[in-house]
């Protein structure tokens, strides 16, 4: 009687990748469950008061599978990580060339917080960091303030798929605290870089970055990102395919501010941190990962999110030069006419 020959295969298929995913963010939970660096952001009073041990890692693929471990419902505020997306939602509502009229795309090499502009253009050097974020807040349009923070939270809640809250006690924490952006937001008017009324635009920049998430939200916003601009939860589009292009490329550039040419040297996908602890990292046509842990540091990024998205990166071969880069086409294959990348959200269903 014949023996059938099996050969062994090593194809990874879908569900091994799902275990891989699984095991390896619970394996990392375990790594770094003690590690106690850093400390939590203090100069916001009501950030100071939030538990340092706290830890999730949450990991939405953009067929929408979610994986997660720790903390993942516990809540925390977006801080800067609210950047990108207000950012991409200015983009598609102005157009890339109004909103490069006032803000820039370089790293800044600065802290997150510099009173410092472009010495060029006077410009923010670019929208990741506190000043150009403040200049792109000053950029959402809307009749008053009302209708602008509702819109900017309805973008907000296309990525989440649901409607986002402004934690009050945060808001009036950095409100009644928060000089250094005020200085900012000055320096930026007496350039005409702002032109609104500075407390009205400070009041929507502090309301931004009080948008409270928990990491499975966070992570399903980075996979928005991830598959295009639509979020794999709800199907619904929530950036334009051009804007998302920009978005993506300052975070890859800026997102994790003096440490980004270190960020992706070692981990090489676009990312963004915020000090209410919270990082998230994009991984296109794959993933979006977000871990939370409060503690930061002296940076102002999350200790132990920077330490996992490194290996999870590492272990899953998450960058961008490495995975499927010996493999890719000469030549991207040609799926749409040209110029309908450029189409403006506005114009979509
Ligand atoms: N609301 C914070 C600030 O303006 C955000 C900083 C951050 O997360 O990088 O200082």
């Amino acid at each position: 009687m014949a023996v059938e020959q099996h050969h062994p295969t090593y194809a990874i298929t879908e569900s091994d990748v799902n275990i891989r995913i699984l095991s390896t963010i619970n394996e990392l939970h375990l790594r770094y469950r003690d590690l106690d660096e850093g400390t939590v952001a203090g100069y916001i009073p009501e950030l100071s008061k939030v538990d340092p041990d706290l830890f999730a890692i949450s990991v939405v693929t953009t067929d929408g599978k979610l994986y997660s471990v720790g903390d993942d419902e516990h809540a925390f505020t977006l801080q800067s990580l609210a950047n990108p997306f207000i950012f991409g939602m200015v983009l598609d509502e102005l157009g890339r060339e109004r909103v490069r009229q006032f803000v820039g795309v370089e790293p800044t090499g600065n802290p997150f917080n510099a009173i410092v502009l472009d010495r060029q253009t006077n410009r923010p050097m670019n929208p990741m960091v506190n000043a150009g974020a403040i200049a792109v807040t000053g950029l959402v349009p809307g009749n008053d303030p009302t209708d602008r923070l509702n819109r900017m939270l309805a973008a907000l809640g296309r990525y989440m798929g649901g409607a986002p809250q402004v934690d009050i006690e945060v808001f009036m924490s950095e409100k009644s605290t928060g000089d250094r952006n005020r200085s900012i937001a000055y320096l930026m008017r007496n350039f005409g870089t702002l032109t609104r009324d500075i407390n009205e635009v400070l009041d929507q920049y502090f309301q931004q970055c009080a948008v409270s998430v928990n990491c499975r939200n966070l992570a399903c916003m980075a996979a928005t990102m991830a598959a295009g601009g639509v979020n794999p939860h709800t199907g619904e589009r929530a950036i334009s395919r051009a804007a998302l292009r920009d978005v993506l490329t300052i975070m890859y550039t800026c997102g994790l501010y003096e440490s980004s040419g270190r960020w992706v040297h070692t981990v090489g996908i676009p990312a963004k941190s915020g000090v209410g602890g919270g990082l998230m990292a994009v991984v296109p046509g794959r993933m979006g990962i977000a871990i939370f842990s409060p503690r930061l540091d002296s940076q102002g990024n999350s200790v132990r999110g920077v330490r996992v998205c490194t290996d999870l990166a590492r272990q899953l071969n998450l960058h961008l030069f490495v995975a499927g880069g010996d493999t890719a086409p000469a030549v991207a294959p040609i799926d749409q006419p040209p110029g309908t990348d450029d189409t403006s959200i506005a114009q979509r269903t």
